[in-house]
């Protein structure tokens, strides 16, 4: 294998994540996003959901071993310059994907919390919950939204901006890593992110980016979208904070076009 290779024009980003079969969410945003980005994009499924801009039908999570199997046939054939990882499915799942970022340790980890989908429906065991931390310490990044940083932190929802950086203070402390609190669950004319980390590692604690807010329902697959972004920017910047400038304008022009894709009823998918 050739050496991992920061600011890579053409970054090799692997997804783990599900599958949502509309388009909108899962693995299939995130191949969308790492392409617009500028990346080269894998995917290793978790699970399958059943499911549309409605609403999750079904959700089948495969052996894990078999997961570990597609995560071995990557690595021990392609250098991975960057990792995104998203719905995880139940505790199995968490411990293989543990073991092979151990064994591999990638240059870039990003990890998305999935816990429960916009639309209610879990998207991460209850039972798991617990497993989840114990993979939080492998990742970079982390990108909660602002119930699954207070579900993580086993706190009351934050309802306001500064509590929610608060938390991601505790979090980042907790863990050592970078959090990304996100302002977009708030409500205001403008939508505030954060990259937060208590360890030096940032040039300053807390590095707040605001843009403007988009008005949509469509919105579905947002959270994905922006955290494989960023994990495809990071590797070849490899500076958090022109990677979340770089993801987060990216970001709001996709949100500002998604009203013209005309795709299902319910909260349609962002336009990658
Ligand atoms: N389906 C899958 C496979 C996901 O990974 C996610 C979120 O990470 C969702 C659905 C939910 O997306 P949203 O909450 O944006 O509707």
């Amino acid at each position: 294998l050739d050496a991992p290779n920061p600011g890579r024009a053409t970054p090799r980003v692997l997804s783990i994540a599900g599958s949502d079969p509309s388009g909108g969410a899962g693995i299939q945003a995130d191949l969308k996003s790492i392409a617009a980005l500028g990346g080269y994009g894998m995917a290793a499924i978790t699970a399958l959901t059943a499911q549309n801009t409605m609403g999750v039908i079904a959700v089948h999570v495969p052996p894990a071993q078999f997961l570990r199997q597609q995560l071995d046939a990557i690595s021990s054939d392609i250098t991975i310059d960057a990792v995104k990882i998203g719905m995880l499915g139940d505790a199995t799942v968490i411990d293989e994907v543990r073991g092979w970022i151990e064994e591999v340790r990638p240059a870039v980890v990003v990890l998305d919390p999935v816990m429960v989908a916009t639309s209610g429906d879990r998207l991460l065991r209850e039972s798991a919950e617990k497993a989840l931390r114990s993979l939080l310490p492998l990742a970079d990044l982390i990108t909660p939204n602002l119930p699954e940083l207070a579900m993580l932190l086993g706190e009351p929802e934050a309802t306001e901006w500064e509590s929610a950086l608060d938390q991601g203070k505790r979090l980042a402390a907790e863990y050592g890593n970078t959090v990304l609190v996100k302002g977009g669950h708030l409500p205001g004319p403008v939508c505030p992110d954060a990259l937060v980390n208590t360890s030096g590692m940032l040039s300053r604690d807390v590095i707040e980016i605001t843009g403007p807010r988009v008005e949509t329902r469509n919105s579905h697959g947002t959270g994905c979208s922006l955290s494989s972004a960023l994990a495809t920017v990071q590797a070849r910047r490899g500076d958090w904070e022109v990677s979340l400038q770089e993801a987060k304008s990216w970001l709001l022009g996709a949100l500002t076009t998604s009203g013209a894709l005309e795709v299902g009823q319910g909260n349609g998918p962002v336009h990658h």
